[in-house]
């Protein structure tokens, strides 16, 4: 998926896990819920992972939209491998996110 030009503004180059600098992330395909399921995985409490992709997808605070959605996270390599089949990539204005689809 292309990630440009909602990459600036939303992302502050840290990892949204462990919020240490990273320059990578993935994108997670499905219901929102299913990004928010992924972020409880990686340690992301319930309440912040909702605020986490309320913002990646420029919702209003604490809401997300129903149906497929596809929300791209900053998340370093190290939180990521908590995730099963979780793959990163290189977040670059333009560039691609690796797609998680839910699984589960
Ligand atoms: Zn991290």
């Amino acid at each position: 998926m292309t990630i440009a030009p909602g990459l600036k503004g939303t992302f502050d180059g840290t990892c949204i896990v462990c919020f240490q600098p990273t320059d990578t992330g993935f994108a997670v395909k499905g219901e929102a819920e299913a990004a928010i399921a992924a972020l409880l995985v990686m340690g992301v409490p319930e309440d912040q992972g909702v605020a986490v992709v309320s913002r990646a997808l420029g919702c209003g605070a604490g809401t997300v939209p129903e149906g497929e959605v596809t929300v791209p996270l900053q998340v370093c390599s190290g939180c990521a491998a908590k995730l099963p089949h979780a793959q990163v990539g290189l977040v670059l204005p333009g560039g691609e996110l690796p797609v998680y689809a839910q699984r589960w």
